[in-house]
């Protein structure tokens, strides 16, 4: 088994499902290494001490952005974020740029419980999965009006 490096993140209002999710599938999880968002982090460190937790700066503090920036590197296997649909963020752009850059970087991103459950029990969970390789030249060699 390959340790998958997952980034967690919840809104405020999904902390709580996300710790429920985390424990119902800790038996899957348990060998894989995790980023997270402060709170996020802070929160499941107190239920899961044993997990490999990396928890980076609060979301709206500018802990989306690093595991922004870890997607841009090619660093992160997959984020699991836990949104809000019901509520009005003052990081909504944060939230938006994630899912961009997850889509950009062909990142598996579940941003509710069902969606993770099927992430997490595909047979490429636990295997070396690469990804179609990443091409932008089209887009690096766009003509530009100058
Ligand atoms: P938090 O951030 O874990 O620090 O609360 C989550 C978020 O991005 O809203």
């Amino acid at each position: 088994m390959i340790a998958k490096k997952i980034a967690l993140v919840a809104h405020d209002r999904m902390k709580a499902t996300l710790i429920s999710w985390v424990g119902n599938n800790k038996t899957i999880l348990k060998d894989n290494v995790f980023y997270t968002t402060g709170t996020t982090g802070r929160l499941l460190k107190e239920s899961f001490p044993d997990l490999a937790l990396h928890p980076l700066k609060s979301g709206p503090l500018g802990g989306d952005q690093q595991i922004g920036a870890m997607i841009a590197e090619g660093e992160l296997g997959m984020l699991i974020f836990f949104t809000d649909p019901l509520s009005a963020m003052p990081h909504d752009v944060d939230v938006k740029a994630l899912t961009r850059l997850s889509t950009l970087y062909n990142i598996p991103m579940a941003c509710n419980p069902s969606t993770a459950d099927f992430l997490i029990r595909s047979p490429l969970f636990s295997s070396d999965y690469k990804s179609l390789p990443l091409d932008f030249s089209t887009y690096q060699k766009r003509d530009l009006p100058v």
